[in-house]
């Protein structure tokens, strides 16, 4: 058996073992363990929550006190966790009013785009889903607040980056542990959100219309 086959074996077993509803757990685990994204009583917006294995790591860091809504294409069933709300839309249709003008400490985006199997198309997708999540984090993040995202490498990813980094006082890449190491999936963490994060659609790659 091949070393990335054990690994996926590692994650895919300790997630079964830890009832957990998918391997990701342990890159958000990961994620905040290095770089302290969550804190108690944060209230979090997930997107891309499903199946919602970081909705179940959220609800564990954030604690009682805090609160987490989960927004996926998909139906998220029966997590049974009291600081979780999940909302079935997509996100690059969600409105403002959905969340009734409340500011969140941090935004999760673990979105991925159908795959083509195209590495470059497959790349740009993964990309405008981060440029949505940034335009959310524009309108509904706290100052100083923390956004993760998922992207798969390629072409863009700087500019990308670059945006990241004028929005929040650390902008950097990360490849959780639990990603497999044949795949272009990493994750740019932000933290601190600048009190003036433009809404930069000017450089942003062209998306349809939404309400935000
Ligand atoms: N973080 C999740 C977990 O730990 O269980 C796994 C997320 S999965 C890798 C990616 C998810 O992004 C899929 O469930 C997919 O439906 C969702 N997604 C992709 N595009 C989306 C969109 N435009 N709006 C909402 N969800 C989207």
């Amino acid at each position: 058996m091949s070393s990335q086959r054990v690994l996926h074996d590692h994650f895919f077993r300790e997630a079964k073992r830890n009832g957990y509803r998918s391997r990701a757990a342990y890159k958000l685990t990961e994620i905040d363990d290095k770089r302290s994204i969550l804190r108690k009583k944060d209230f979090v917006l997930d997107l891309g929550a499903a199946p919602g294995s970081w909705l179940q790591v959220a609800s564990k860091r954030v604690g009682p006190r805090g609160k987490i809504i989960g927004v996926d294409l998909k139906e998220i069933d029966n997590l049974q966790l009291d600081n979780v709300t999940t909302i079935q839309e997509d996100v690059t249709e969600l409105s403002l009013e959905t969340f009734e003008n409340e500011m969140f400490d941090v935004v999760l985006s673990d979105m991925a785009p159908s795959t083509t199997g195209n590495r470059t198309i497959d790349h740009h997708g993964s990309v405008r889903l981060c440029h949505t999540a940034l335009d959310i984090a524009a309108t509904l993040l706290k100052p100083k607040g923390n956004l993760v995202m998922k992207v798969l490498e390629g072409g863009a990813y700087k500019e990308l980056l670059e945006r990241c980094e004028t929005c929040f006082s650390v902008a950097k890449g990360f490849k959780p542990k639990a990603s497999r190491a044949i795949s272009t999936e990493m994750f740019v963490v932000c933290t601190g959100r600048k009190e003036d994060m433009t809404k930069p659609m000017d450089i942003a790659p062209p998306r349809p219309s939404s309400g935000w």
